[in-house]
């Protein structure tokens, strides 16, 4: 497994969930790891605390301080963006604010947050955005701003993956099919119509999204941009 020692990651959105996995997993291999939160304080000083990271309050809803919080933390070895909101509901009665804030966490941020990163990410530099599979299989309603958000990350970092190659840098999008966490319990009202969509019927852990994070984070994958990785139990297959 990769060793990080030396380097300094920040993960965006690592309060909870998913992110805190990929927090623990750098942290655990010896980086300096840096994550944002925004609503859940308790958890973020608690994750800090376990895993030798730091926490830091902002919103991956406000652009200019996401740009000037990545500057200020600049030059980072990898950045992850994981903050991510679902907005699930009839499309006819969620207000367009609500969807306009969406885009802006789950598209905005990753773009903005990434060139922030870009301006003064060293060669071997890492940049990865967490999709969803939801980009190639969106079979429930009431989702289609959500899938929309992720699906335009997979253009995102291919564009991006050109843009940045002659310098080293990898962009990649890793795609999570049904994950366990508060967005979508493994006992949730939906997991066995979610489940009926998957080779594997279970929902992933956490874990196991940060283990192929921290694949593409590593010497390894110094090959590997402008792609998006599934890992989702077959649910896009
Ligand atoms: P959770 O809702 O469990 O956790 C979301 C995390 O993102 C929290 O740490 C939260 O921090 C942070 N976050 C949300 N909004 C903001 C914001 N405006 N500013 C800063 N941080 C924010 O979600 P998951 O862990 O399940 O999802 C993580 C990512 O994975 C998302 O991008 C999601 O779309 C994607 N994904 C999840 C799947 C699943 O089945 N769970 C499947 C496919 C993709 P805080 O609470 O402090 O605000």
């Amino acid at each position: 497994m990769n060793n990080f020692e030396g380097k300094s990651v920040l993960v965006l959105g690592g309060s909870r969930g998913i992110g805190a996995a990929i927090v623990r997993r750098f942290a655990s291999k010896g980086a300096k790891v840096l994550f944002t939160y925004w609503s859940s304080p308790d958890d973020a000083e608690v994750l800090a605390a376990e895993t030798g990271s730091k926490a830091l309050r902002a919103d991956s809803g406000d652009r200019d301080t996401l740009i000037a919080l990545i500057a200020s933390l600049s030059p980072l070895d990898v950045l992850v963006v994981n903050s991510g909101i679902l907005g699930a509901g009839d499309p006819l009665e969620i207000p367009p604010d609500d969807i306009d804030r969406l885009f802006r966490i789950n598209i905005h941020a990753p773009y903005h947050a990434a060139i922030a990163a870009a301006r003064t990410m060293p060669a071997g530099g890492r940049i990865i955005l967490i999709g969803s599979a939801n980009a190639d299989r969106m079979p429930m309603t009431g989702l289609a701003a959500y899938s929309a958000s992720k699906a335009a990350l997979k253009g995102m970092v291919k564009g991006l993956a050109r843009d940045f190659g002659a310098r080293g840098i990898t962009v990649n999008v890793v795609q999570p099919g049904p994950t366990d966490t508060d967005m979508n319990p493994a006992d949730g009202p939906l997991k066995d119509v979610m489940h009926d969509f998957m080779a594997i019927k279970r929902h992933a852990t956490g874990a196991e999204i940060a283990g192929l994070v921290a694949y593409l984070a590593g010497p390894e994958a110094g090959i590997i941009t402008g792609a998006a990785y599934n890992i989702d139990g077959g649910f896009a297959a």
